[in-house]
């Protein structure tokens, strides 16, 4: 593995292009083992980091890295839980190269969008998407069944809830970072209502569900998370959600944010 990746960095495995795909999938299955120690993982997330980077160099690597996405999307068959730990094993890559960022970012992206035998959206595959329209493409991929926030007002099976919490973290890598939300907030936002919907309608009294507790735990943390990072200033969208913090630099409105709220939101539970 670091003769792998040395030979990468150093550019000699830059001329056999159509195999660097190749490597990377064996060595992202590789790090799926549970048993690898934590410097093996090291060095396998290294060399996966240095074998993006060579292929990001390449003048192939939008065929190649959209290649690997589609192997992928062929190898975890709509399988929530196989899709979460192909994202994780990348984590580490992702950390340190920026072709390997991306090719998670679009590969998440791709895990989102793909349905049946929908296929996801090729300028999201492809990565020719600006951040605009993926957002978009995600948007639209959650008013599918998978995402329907009516489905779990019914109570579900359990399978359903794990899988929901699944598909959750998932989205939440597509999402993207801090910068990418606050490109456009006003997606980002539709995206978190949708999240504090489903929130809403699972029915976990006493939280007494394991599984649905954890579903309506993920959905809370992201939806959560992208209100804080990327803020509207639509007070009334904001006012409707008892959890979000008023901004500190936002003046206006400072009313809201006095404990008369506080026998207000009680009295809706
Ligand atoms: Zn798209």
């Amino acid at each position: 593995m670091v003769m792998l990746g040395d030979l990468a960095s150093k550019g000699v495995l830059a001329g056999s292009t159509t195999e660097l795909p190749y490597y990377i999938r064996v060595a992202l299955l590789l790090s799926l083992d549970y048993r690898l120690g934590r410097t093996c993982l090291e060095t396998i997330g290294t060399c996966i980091a240095q074998l993006c980077d060579a292929l990001k160099r390449s003048n192939d690597w939008e065929t190649l890295s959209t290649d690997i996405i589609e192997h992928m999307l062929d190898t975890t068959k709509q399988d929530v839980f196989e899709q979460h730990h192909i994202l994780e094993a990348l984590k580490w890559a992702a950390a340190t190269s920026p072709a390997a960022w991306e090719l998670r970012l679009r590969l998440a992206t791709s895990f989102v969008e793909q349905h049946g035998s929908e296929e996801p959206c090729s300028d999201c595959r492809t990565g020719k998407a600006d951040t605009s329209h993926r957002l978009k493409c995600i948007w639209n991929a959650m008013q599918r069944d998978e995402f329907s926030a009516s489905r779990f007002k019914q109570s579900g099976l359990p399978e359903d809830y794990v899988k929901m919490t699944m598909a959750v973290k998932i989205l939440g890598i597509a999402l993207g970072s801090v910068d990418d939300l606050q490109k456009d907030k006003k997606m980002a936002n539709e995206i978190a209502k949708r999240l504090r919907l489903i929130f809403g309608n699972i029915a976990d009294p006493r939280a007494s569900y394991i599984e649905r507790s954890e579903a309506k735990h993920e959905l809370v943390t992201l939806s959560s998370w992208i209100r804080l990072v990327a803020p509207i200033t639509d007070s009334d969208t904001q006012t409707r959600l008892p959890f979000t913090k008023k901004e500190p630099m936002e003046p206006p409105l400072a009313i809201q944010t006095e404990p008369s709220m506080a026998p207000d939101m009680s009295s809706k539970e």
